[in-house]
């Protein structure tokens, strides 16, 4: 019994194309999303879960979904998880409007199945402590934390020297940092090797994504920032290595389809037998490797240094980020002035301990209102 919070995006589809292939193994019980509710409606007819939640609640609801409980409103998913009582919850929400589901799945789940990075980034210390506390499972779904994760079952309890994160580059990667500045929002929505919502897709453009995946691994895999590397890997075969004390390094490699990470953690410890397209290394003839440039890809470098900083450094990184990111979509600013915005929250913004989630999302609002601020100064 699984809920897929998230359902409607890019993750949670992926996921439900899991469900489908192996219906004797999976039930859907709780579906939520956002706003997209003929993109949900359609998942319920097809899915039959128990529960299903939509923060914004539609006109009117066709009668054939009628037959499953519906939530609606700001706290909706995290009702509909409640009541639908599953013992998986695969957190595929976008943002830090996803830490509240799994918060709350980290009460009532035996499992959770974590893509939403943005909730470890934001209370990663206070979500993993509540985990280990109460012994139950994060499984990563991001596919470098996938590939660390698979890669640490050898381990054998040798200690773990560096973590080697893989990044694609994403769509601006061989652009000049001018040409850079004017991408459009067609431009860095075309990435290069994997298909995935749109926030998380111009956070690869700026390596902004990297950066939160660095705060991801930390929390994930207790290591410090210092023990956590970038490598630029353009053809995203190679999802990311460990390297041991004796200079070993394993790496777990596939070609880019996200159903093989969601799949892992779904099934984990068992690998779900699915018809994935090999990875052919006579055709691939080579796989390229480079330094990142921190130069070009300023949010990389602010977000190691927030993660670095600590406190609430990587909260204030996260909600100016996803300001700027919001802003950007909207073609309110350009490409180049992403990082300009998360420079002045992270230099404006002061720091605070963060003890508890309330203090995260403290953290959040200051950083999204000196964000809006900049914004403000910025378009006009
Ligand atoms: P999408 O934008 O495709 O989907 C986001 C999902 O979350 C949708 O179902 C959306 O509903 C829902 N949602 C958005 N805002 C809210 C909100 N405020 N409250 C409740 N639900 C909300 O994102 P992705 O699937 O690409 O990414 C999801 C997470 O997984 C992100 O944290 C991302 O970083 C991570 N991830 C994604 C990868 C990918 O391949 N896509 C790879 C690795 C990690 P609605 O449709 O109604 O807006
Ligand atoms: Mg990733």
């Amino acid at each position: 019994m699984i809920a897929i919070l998230g359902a409607t995006g890019s993750i949670g589809t992926q996921a439900l194309d899991i469900v489908s292939r192996y219906p004797d193994r999976f039930r859907a019980v709780c579906l939520t999303a956002h706003s997209s509710s003929e993109k949900l409606f359609d998942l319920v007819r097809k899915f039959r879960p128990d529960c299903a939640a939509l923060n914004v609640e539609p006109d009117h609801i066709p009668e054939d979904v009628k037959f499953c409980q519906w939530f609606f409103g700001e706290d909706s998913t995290v009702r509909a998880l409640l009541a639908s009582k599953a013992q998986d919850a695969l957190c595929a929400i976008v943002g830090i409007a996803g830490l509240d589901a799994v918060w709350a799945a980290l009460d009532v789940c035996e499992r959770v199945l974590l893509a939403n990075k943005e909730a470890l980034v934001t209370g990663g210390a206070l979500v993993t402590a509540k985990a280990r506390a109460k012994k139950i499972p994060l499984l990563p779904v991001d596919s470098e934390h996938s590939a660390i994760f698979q890669c640490l079952q050898a381990r054998q309890g040798n200690p773990v020297k560096r973590l080697l994160l893989t990044a694609s580059g994403g769509a601006l990667r061989d652009w000049t940092k001018e040409a850079m500045y004017d991408a459009t929002v067609r431009d860095v929505l075309k990435h290069p090797t994997w298909n995935m919502g749109g926030k998380i897709t111009v956070d690869c453009a700026s390596m902004a994504n990297k950066g939160l995946e660095i705060m991801e691994a930390h929390h994930l895999f207790d290591m410090p920032a210092e023990k956590i590397d970038v490598v630029i890997h353009p053809q995203s075969v190679v999802h990311s290595m460990i390297e041991f004390t004796d200079g070993a390094v394993l790496a777990q490699l596939g070609m880019p389809d996200m159903r093989g990470p969601i799949g892992y953690a779904m099934g984990f410890p068992e690998r779900l037998p699915y018809d994935a397209t090999p990875v052919d290394f006579y055709k691939l003839g080579h796989l390229d490797f480079a330094a990142p440039d921190y130069d070009r890809f300023p949010c990389l470098k602010m977000a190691i240094d927030a993660l670095k900083a600590g406190g609430s450094m990587p909260v204030v990184f996260n909600g100016a980020n996803e300001q700027a990111v919001g802003a950007f979509l909207r073609e309110r600013i350009p490409f180049g002035r992403i990082p300009e915005v998360v420079a002045h929250a992270l230099g404006a913004v002061p720091q605070t301990e963060i003890k508890s989630i309330a203090d995260v999302y403290a953290a959040d609002r200051a950083a999204r209102a000196d964000a809006e601020n900049t914004l403000r100064r910025l378009s006009c």
